[in-house]
Parts: C-alpha cells; structure tokens; sequence
C-alpha cells in the first residue's frame, strides 16, 4: 500500500457511516481540471459523494489559478463568503490548493485573512491531499503544505472524470520557458514529461472505458520527452498513441511556436486519429513586443511556421491566445498585431487583457498600458476576430463533416452538440443515444462561434 492509498483508507475509516459529501470548484485552465478530477478521485475514494449544493458539503475544496489577476479575486470573494458558512458549521473542511497557493505571500495573506481555510497546499503536493485531509480531521489548526516535490510525478492516482466522452491527459508537468509575462514557471515548477509507457497505459484504459477523444495536455507539448534525453519525443509520442484501441481522435494543447519540428508537422499529417486542428499561441504581432515577451521568434518566424504548416495540412483550423496591452505596447504594435490576424486568418482568437503578475518580469516595467487603451484595442481585435472567424466558418455551409456527439447542447437542450475534427461546435437535432458516436451531419447554418447541422 502507499503512503497515499494508507491516508485514503485512514480518513474512509473515520466515520464510515457519515453522509460525507464534497464540492469542488475549479479555477483556469485545462490542467487544472486535470488535477481537479484527480481530487474527486481521491475523494470519492475516502468516502466522500460529490454535491453541487454547498450547504449540503462536508468537504469544500477551491482549485485555483493565478495566470491573471481576477481569476485570483474570484477566489478570494468565494472563500470571504465561506466564512458565515463556517461559523454556522465549524466542522465543514474548506481546503486550497493549485497555483495561487505555490506563492508565499498568497498563502501569508490566507493564513492571516480567511482564518478559516483549513488546508491549503499547492501543485506539487496534489497527492498529498489524503494526509493533509486526514491532519486536518484530527486538529483545529490550518494545515499547509506548499513543500517543493517538484520532481516527483505521482502515478496510478485515483480519477474521477467530469466527461464520459473526451478525456484529459496530462503528458508533462511546468514550464522552462520564463515569457516576460507569464506567472506559470514560478507556480508550476520545471518541465518534467511523464513515462511514456506510462501516457500509453493511461490512453489504454480509456479507450477500454469508452472514451473517444483524448486531450494531451502540457504548457509546450513540443519540448516533451527533452528531459529524458534519448530518442523521446512529442512526435514519437502521437505515433504510438495512433495505435491505443477505443481511442478516434487525439487531441494536444499547447504548442509552444519556436519549438514546433517539421517531425512533428508530419506527425500530425500522418496520424488519422490526431485531429486537424492546432492551438499556437502567437500572443503578439509586433517583433519589438515578441522580443520583450521573451518568446524567442519573430512574426516572420511564425508566419514561415504556419505556412510550413499549411501545406502539409491544408484544411487545418488554426488558433491562437493574443494578449493586448503588454507593457510598452505602441498602436503601431497594436497595428502589427491586427495585420498579423488579418494575415494569418485564425479560425478562433483567445484574447486576454494584459493582467501584470507579481515577480514576473513584465510587472517591474514602468510603461504599463492604461486600462481604457487595453480595452479599446482588446474590443477592436474582438470585431475583426469575430468577422474573420464567420467567414470561415461560411466555407463550411453545405459541407458534409464527421462530429464526436459530446452531449446535449448547452444554449438549447433539446439539441446535441458535437465537434468536427477541426474543433467546431456543431448543434443539431440528434437523441443521446448518440452520445459518443462519430456521425456525419450537413452544415446548415454558420454562426461566428458555432455552426448548425442536421444528420445525414
Ligand atoms: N503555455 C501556453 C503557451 O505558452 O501558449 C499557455 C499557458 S497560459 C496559462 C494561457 C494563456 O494565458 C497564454 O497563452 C497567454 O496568452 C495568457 N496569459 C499568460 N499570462 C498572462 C498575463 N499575465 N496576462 C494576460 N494573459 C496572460
Ligand atoms: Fe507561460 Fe510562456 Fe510557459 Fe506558456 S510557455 S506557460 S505563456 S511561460
């Protein structure tokens, strides 16, 4: 038995007979959904049912993130409103963890100001959690824990997942690459890959469990492997899980652009199961602002990259993560930005506002970007954006295309959804025995952000 699976059984044991019941809420990105579902793994295995309903949980838990600084506020405001919840019921367990909590002066600030967090911890103690849960059930003090295992990647952990359909598959764990912007590094540690062997068993077992679609998730996809320093690579990686039964489409975020390989492009053309759509975060047009970002190439680079690209895979969708108002960033940057969009013609723009994130090396700059400018170029980009993407997805009217059906959909419930290979939201008239299956549907209708089809 491990030290983990021990504390598991430990805190099962205490009060066996107890309606024990949890709620978690997740902040931020794909991994940190990743990690929240292996917390309800490990709380389910203790014993514990999950809730949607607050009031009803024994077992409150918050899984943050602090890319940018209203996702940190969030928290704060939900875990203020914890407090009457814990003076009514002094027995609930409120615990923290993710990336907020791997800062010191954040988890100083709880220590001191929401008294009644129970257990906080960071990433690189997610397995820990069981012991810390089972301190805590045994004394009224806060327990924390944001010690560096960095190292250390925990296996064979249990895992609730939140979709029947697509899963989530963590390959590596941090992040070397410092973007002047960028808090991940600092809370998420260095890169380390998982085993190979390891990702492999992982895709077995859900291709046996019926999932269909697999997301490989990692900060920069492309420098997998490196640390093991032999023949393991990230293209390496989708060759063999091209060959994982049960499994029709592979999935992958992020790719970091200046580490993108012509093996990997070939890769992606190769494998039948890897969907033809690629996320590449260009984050800004303007060399000068590239430079200060830290990201190591040029929008020459990228444009060369995305026509490499381009004729291997020519009905590729392309998307990418911008942020406006980098410090420093001039209208003439902001202009470059809007030529490369007009240039390039993602398929879809994530665009952030710069947010400046304490101990990153953006924040010290004295040239921060006013508000009403960020905003103002944030909604400029927004409108180009949204006529590119409509156009687009104009092309696909009539077009007969094969969806993965996901489930119901989420403005209408009495209509399915599913996504084309290239990642689109396609609504349609379907029943959820459908739920699962690849089918083909006509493009009925194209909108900016999804598209309507009817069966074919
Ligand atoms: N590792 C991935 C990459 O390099 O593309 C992305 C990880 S990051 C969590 C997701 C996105 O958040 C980034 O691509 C960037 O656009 C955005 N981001 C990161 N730091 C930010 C900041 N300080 N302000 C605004 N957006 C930020
Ligand atoms: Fe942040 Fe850059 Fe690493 Fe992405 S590659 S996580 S943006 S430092």
């Amino acid at each position: 038995m491990t030290r983990q699976e021990a504390f598991m059984h430990s805190v099962l044991e205490m009060n066996p007979q107890a309606d024990k019941k949890y709620t978690i809420n997740t902040y931020g990105c794909q991994m940190n959904e990743n990690d929240s579902e292996k917390l309800a793994g490990m709380m389910e295995s203790m014993g514990y049912k999950h809730t949607a309903v607050l009031e009803d949980s024994n077992l409150v838990l918050f899984n943050t993130c602090c890319v940018r600084e209203n996702a940190e506020l969030k928290v704060y405001g939900h875990l203020g409103a914890l407090k009457a919840l814990k003076l009514r019921r002094p027995n609930i367990i409120i615990a923290v963890c993710g990336c907020m909590m791997q800062q010191q002066d954040v988890v100083n600030h709880i220590l001191k100001k929401y008294r009644h967090v129970d257990i906080i911890f960071g990433t690189h103690n997610l397995h820990k959690f069981p012991e810390l849960l089972y301190k805590s059930l045994n004394t009224d003090a806060t327990v924390a824990d944001i010690s560096t295992s960095e190292g250390y990647i925990a296996e064979g952990m249990p895992i609730k997942r939140g979709h029947g359909v697509k899963a989530w598959l963590t390959i590596m764990y941090g992040c070397n690459n410092f973007c002047s912007y960028c808090i991940v590094p600092y809370v998420r540690g260095r890169e380390r890959s998982r085993r190979i062997s390891d990702i492999i068993d992982e895709a077995r077992i859900l291709g046996r469990q019926g999932y269909k679609e697999i997301t490989l998730l990692g900060q920069n996809v492309n420098s997998f492997g490196l640390d093991f320093k032999d023949v393991t690579s990230f293209s390496w990686l989708l060759r063999c899980l091209e060959e994982v039964d049960g499994i029709e489409r592979i999935r992958f975020m992020t790719s970091h652009p200046k580490d993108l390989s012509d093996e990997l492009i070939y890769a992606m053309r190769d494998c039948s199961k890897v969907c033809g759509h690629l996320h590449l975060p260009v984050q800004a047009g303007s060399n000068r602002i590239l430079e200060e970002m830290n990201r190591k190439y040029t929008r020459e680079k990228y444009i060369d990259l995305v026509d490499r690209i381009r004729n291997q895979m020519p009905n590729i969708s392309l998307t990418t993560d911008i942020i406006v108002g980098f410090p420093g960033e001039t209208d003439e940057d902001f202009d470059r930005t809007m030529d490369l969009i007009r240039r390039i013609r993602f398929d879809y723009v994530y665009t952030f506002l710069y947010s400046k994130r304490t101990g990153t090396p953006a924040a010290k700059k004295s040239n921060q970007v006013s508000d009403k400018i960020m905003k103002a170029r944030f909604d400029a980009l927004l409108e180009l954006q949204n006529s590119i993407s409509k156009k687009i997805n104009s092309t696909l009217l009539g077009k007969k295309l094969e969806i993965l059906v996901e489930g119901p959909s989420k403005n209408n419930i009495n209509m399915m959804m599913g996504r084309t290979s290239s990642n689109k939201i396609v609504n349609f008239e379907g029943t959820t025995e459908l739920v699962g299956r690849l089918v083909v549907v006509n493009i009925d209708n194209a909108g900016t952000w999804s598209l309507d089809g009817s069966l074919v």
